[in-house]
Formats: C-alpha cells, structure tokens, sequence
C-alpha cells in the first residue's frame, strides 16, 4: 500500500477521526500517487492512523475512507451505502417524502460523494479524487442497494475545481425520465428539474422548515425572499397564508414557483411573484413603508469558507436589518445562513445586531436547522452547515392611564405577545 506520511504534532485530529489530512501536515508522500488512490496515513512514527484516498491538487491532500486496517474495495462501499440507505428508511423519513439525501458525504463515511433522491431517480455529486475513482463502482451498488435504476450525475459543483476535476453532468445509469419530475413532500407536490437546477434542483435541507412555514403561515401576510422555486411560499399558501409574495432574482425559478402554486391547486390569487435583487427590494419595500406578518430570508451562500465571513456577515445584517423594519409588531422573521463559514452563535449574533439597529426587539422563539436526512457525524462538525432562527418581532404597547395595569396584563395574555407579558411583570 502507497504512504504517506504525516509531521509529528500534526496526527492529532486524525486520533480525533476527522477525515481530512492538509497538504502542509504531510512529512512525506511516496513518490508517484495517482489521482484517488488508496493510501495509507502514517504517523511520524509510522504508526498506522488511517487509510485514506489521494487528492493531488487539493490542499486536502487526502480524506479517509476508514480509521481501521480493512480493505477499500466494493465491499467497504457497500457496506456504508447500505447503511446510509438503511438509516434514511428507519428514520420513517420516507413517510414524509420520496425526496431527500440518501447519502450526505464525509457525514455517511463516503467523503466527497452526495447522492439525492428524486422519486425514482437518484443524483450523484463526485466532489472529490476519492469519490471519482470509485464512482463506477459506488453506482452499481446504489442500483443494487435501492432497486433504482436511473443514476443522473450532477458534479458540477465549484468544489471539483480545487480537486483538478472538470463539471461532469449527465446520466450515469439507466435513461433519464422526462424533465421536470414531480417529487412529493408532506402531502404537497413539486416540479423538479434536477438536470438544469441549484443544487441538485430542489433544496432537500429545508424540509422540516418548509412545514414549519405552512404550520404558522395561517392568515398572515407572508414576505418569501430568495424564494427559488417556491419551497417556502408553497407551503405558507397551503397554510392559508394570506398573501405571499414570492422574490427571486431567477425569473426561472419565479416560473417554477407559479407553477407548483398551481400544481398544487392553491388559490393563486393570494399569491405573487416579484423578479428582483432583494437587497434592493426590501428597500423599496421600506421607502414605501410596507408590512409583513411573516418574512422568509432563505439567501444563497454568502460565506463557502471562513474567508468571506466579514463581508458575509455585512449581508445578513443587511437584509435581516431591512426585514426587522417590514415586520409588523407581533410579525415573525424566519431567517437562515446556509453559509459553512458563520457558525450558529455568529448568525445569532448578526441578527441581534440587525434587530438592535432597526431599533426593534425581538424574541429567537426556536432555533432551526437542516433536516435529518443531512446528518453531521459528530468527529466532522464541518457537516453542520443550515442555521434558522425564528424570531418574533415584540408587539408594541402604549399603557393606557384609563385602564389598570393588571387587566393590560390579562389583555396580552391571551396575545400571542404573552411572553412580553410575563418577562415584563
Ligand atoms: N428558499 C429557497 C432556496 C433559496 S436558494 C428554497 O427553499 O427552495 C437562493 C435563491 O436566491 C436562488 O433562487 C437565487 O436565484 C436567489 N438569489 C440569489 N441572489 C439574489 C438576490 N440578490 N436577490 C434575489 N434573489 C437572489
């Protein structure tokens, strides 16, 4: 077996079980490793750490396949394909969905490699050396593990990039149905276009929050920003929403958005689209002195990497600032980062200093995160990437001299504000 061998001092995180080994910890590689071969990690006392796949050009030189002394062959693949595929079908998640992630990378054992499930056909995403040596071998087994037989390949991620890979997208196993396909999710239906959308075409993460939107959405005023193709604002119209207005800078994606509003047989005359850049937007809205009850910011990505944190950070207060102003007292701002690079107590903290500088208080009612089918195995924290606040915009009271404090207090009880109330007595 090739080697490669670490500095001293630099084995610690891999006595952790993180899975990735940067270029500047490695001592020594053997000469002449190809592109996702199968490696060994030594110790500077050439002690066995870990077998890992090569990575030439990415400064995550290699990214482990096991901490044991097993061999990686079809075997090794299969048995963690059939456990990722096992432990989606006894979370009862298919109970809600024939949509989700059967397998979310280094968070299943299987780093680099994400693989979607779209009804009947899954999408693969090779982000990695590792991944991509063994792709062939890893879709026969996902065939063979799920029954399926249609594999769409969607590696066109920036990520393969640093990996010296080119995009590679096309069908990988079987024909491709017509596009777009119709997924099904909580009793509710979406067209899909997993061939030409973000991502791998529908953003599987935000499952359980797109329910918990339709579960409070009930008569209010909803704001959808970043809708996409209308995860969120198909979900407040089916929890009789309103309004909602759905905001995208794709008009693309504001199309797909009508079209599972009608999809779904929802009242269409509650609902509007707006093609724009949000920033922009919710400044207008402000200048105009609009109001909402409800407002969704669900942006793309400002922060991939702890680089771009600062100028990241000044976006989320941006819009988060803005849609503070838009909320009516009592109105419910539901916003998220998916940004790897700001962790949850960052983006809490931006949001605080959103609120404090649109001159509002506001109360976190719960804390959100990405859905149980996006897993973050706990030796790789890096796997934790969706974080959703919701907040309630404190209602505003003016005491009233005719009337005694006491009834006040009764009054807001029965208000959705009765936690001002009680912090307030
Ligand atoms: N909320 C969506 C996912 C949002 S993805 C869902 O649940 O499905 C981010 C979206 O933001 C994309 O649709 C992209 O077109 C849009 N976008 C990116 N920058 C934008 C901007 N400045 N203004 C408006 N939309 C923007």
């Amino acid at each position: 077996m090739a080697e490669v061998i670490l500095k001293a001092g630099r084995e610690k995180s891999l006595l952790r079980h993180h899975p990735w080994i940067f270029s500047g910890a490695i001592q020594h590689a053997d000469e002449n490793l190809s592109f996702g071969e199968t490696i060994d990690i030594l110790s500077s006392q050439k002690e066995f750490l870990a077998r890992a796949s090569y990575s030439p050009h990415s400064q995550i030189r290699a990214r482990v396949w096991t901490f044991e002394d097993e061999p990686i062959d079809t075997e090794f693949f299969r048995k963690r394909i059939h456990s990722a595929v096992h432990s989606r079908d006894v979370r009862g998640l298919r109970r809600d969905t024939d949509s989700y992630r059967l397998l979310y990378a280094e968070s299943d054992g299987v780093p680099g490699l994400i693989i979607d499930r779209y009804g009947d056909v899954l999408v693969l995403q090779s982000l990695t050396a590792g991944s991509e040596f063994w792709k062939e071998t890893i879709a026969d087994i996902l065939l063979e593990e799920t029954g399926l037989t249609t594999i769409y390949e969607r590696s066109d991620a920036d990520v393969r990039e640093l990996e010296g890979m080119d995009p590679k997208v096309g069908v990988l196993r079987g024909t491709l149905p017509q596009l777009p396909t119709t997924i099904h999710e909580h009793n509710l239906i979406f067209n899909v276009n997993f061939a030409g959308g973000h991502k791998t075409g529908f953003y599987l993460d935000q499952r359980r929050n797109r329910l918990r939107v339709r579960e409070l959405a009930n008569d209010k005023d909803v704001l959808d920003c970043f809708c996409y193709t209308g995860g969120f604002s198909v979900n407040a119209l089916a929890g009789k929403a309103k309004s909602v207005l759905s905001v995208d800078s794709s008009a693309d994606a504001l199309t797909l958005c009508k079209e599972n509003v009608a999809l779904n047989q929802l009242d269409q005359t509650r609902h509007t689209t707006l093609e724009g850049d949000v920033f922009h937007l919710l400044r207008k809205f402000r200048d105009e002195a609009r109001s909402f009850d409800m407002i969704i910011l669900d942006p793309p990505k400002f922060a991939p990497t702890a680089a771009q944190v600062e100028k990241a950070a000044r976006a989320y207060k941006d819009i988060n600032l803005l849609a503070f102003k838009l909320l009516r007292p009592g109105g419910m701002l539901v916003t998220f980062s998916c940004s790897g690079g700001v962790e949850a107590g960052l983006f809490q903290k931006i949001i605080a200093g959103a609120a404090l500088d649109a001159g509002v208080e506001a109360q976190i009612i719960e804390h959100l995160s990405q859905a149980p089918d996006h897993p973050v195995a706990l030796n790789f924290p890096e796997g934790m990437y969706l974080k959703g606040l919701r907040a309630l915009r404190r209602a505003q009271y003016k005491l009233h001299a005719a009337i005694p404090r006491k009834e006040i207090a009764c009054r807001q009880h029965a208000s959705q504000s009765s936690l001002l109330c009680s912090s307030s007595q």
